[in-house]
């Protein structure tokens, strides 16, 4: 008897490239979306370019938002429901993208992102996390409908940001181990097109590390198409699994133990250094994670990402607990073990 099935939700026009946000009404038409958008975003991207947006649309208004917080998402819900917005457009980095993707999900309306930074592979998935008192609340929501990435705004965002993007791809390497172990040990259904493509967009990326570098907008380009083939792997997972595993755990943790320290992107990047430790030995490809990550300008270390060596341990041997997804971390990694690893690999 013949049961799988499989529903692989994409979104539909993607736009990467110089100059593309002034396309953004013409990729939205053919979306056959009806009533008016309301837009989200936060102060930097609306004084940059957020006439620009408006411009192309009649819209029903704007939320500006300054966190990601269910705050934010209840004033979104509140003023697309008063101004009948019919979907939604999400400017900015993390914080809009976040808010507008579970404002969307309530809502139960379209999400168009249009990001201004190329920080993390949520702007392409219908992955997003919201803070919580010390507990993060997650959506699976569909993906964004559109996704508008103008290289030219992307390539002036802060390089850090860039950098995070970079780090939280490479985190792929490590995220698809993991899948693989939870597949053999636990017979997590596992997809062979979804790991083989968020391997080769890591592999990509770092063999174009040459050419990343600060204030080019051919980086920009790299990482943004880098960014999108990440989210496409999750999308057609049905997980996000293929970019997320152990590295994303601590990296989880880390937020709660210390909010706000350090970029995301750079969060799971240092942690991959030790779970690709933890997966392959002293003489496996944690080097040659922590040689790229370098290269692009991200940080290597605890003490990089502005954390302490003791609360970084506590992140590592805790992170199992955090949710039922099982990685290299198994049922916890002792703290002799955490410290080991940590310090073999110069984290700590
Ligand atoms: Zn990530």
């Amino acid at each position: 008897m013949f049961e799988k099935t499989t529903w692989i939700k994409l979104p539909r026009n993607v736009l990467v490239g110089h100059g593309v946000l002034d396309d953004l009404s013409a990729a939205v038409e053919e979306l056959y979306l009806s009533g008016r958008p309301l837009v989200v975003t936060s102060p930097t991207p609306n004084d940059l370019v957020g006439d620009r947006v408006r411009a192309q649309f009649d819209v029903a208004g704007t939320v500006v938002v300054e966190t990601a917080s269910f705050d934010a998402v209840e004033r979104v819900v509140d003023a697309a429901s008063e101004a009948d917005a019919g979907y939604l457009v999400a400017l900015g980095g993390g914080k809009p993208i976040d808010t507008a993707k579970m404002a969307s999900d309530r809502l139960k309306c379209g999400l168009v992102s249009v990001p201004t930074a190329a920080s993390h592979d949520g702007i392409v998935s219908g992955r997003s996390s919201i803070p919580e008192g010390d507990t993060r609340h997650s959506v699976a929501a569909d993906p964004p409908l559109a996704v508008v990435a103008d290289t030219e705004i992307l390539a002036q965002a802060p390089w850090e940001l860039t950098s995070a993007g970079c780090a939280d791809i490479i985190s792929n390497y490590t995220a698809v181990k993991d899948w693989q172990l939870a597949h053999r040990l636990k017979n997590v259904e596992y997809s062979e097109y979804a790991g083989a493509l968020s391997q080769m967009t890591a592999e990509m990326l770092v063999e174009s590390a040459d050419a990343i570098k600060p204030g080019f907008e051919e980086s920009a380009w790299l990482v943004a198409k880098a960014l999108v083939s990440s989210g496409v792997a999750m999308s057609i997972a049905g997980t996000s699994r293929p970019a997320s595993g152990a590295e994303h755990l601590i990296s989880h943790q880390l937020d709660r133990l210390v909010p706000g320290r350090a970029l995301h992107g750079h969060q799971v990047g240092v942690a991959a250094i030790v779970t690709e430790y933890l997966h392959s030995g002293e003489r496996g490809e944690w080097s040659d994670i922590r040689d790229a990550l370098a290269q692009m300008d991200a940080p290597t270390t605890a003490s990089g990402l502005g954390i302490d060596d003791e609360t970084f341990l506590e992140a590592l041997t805790t992170a199992h607990t955090i949710r039922d997804r099982y990685t290299i971390l198994g049922d916890g990694v002792s703290e002799a073990a955490a410290r080991e690893a940590a310090t073999f690999t110069g984290v700590i």
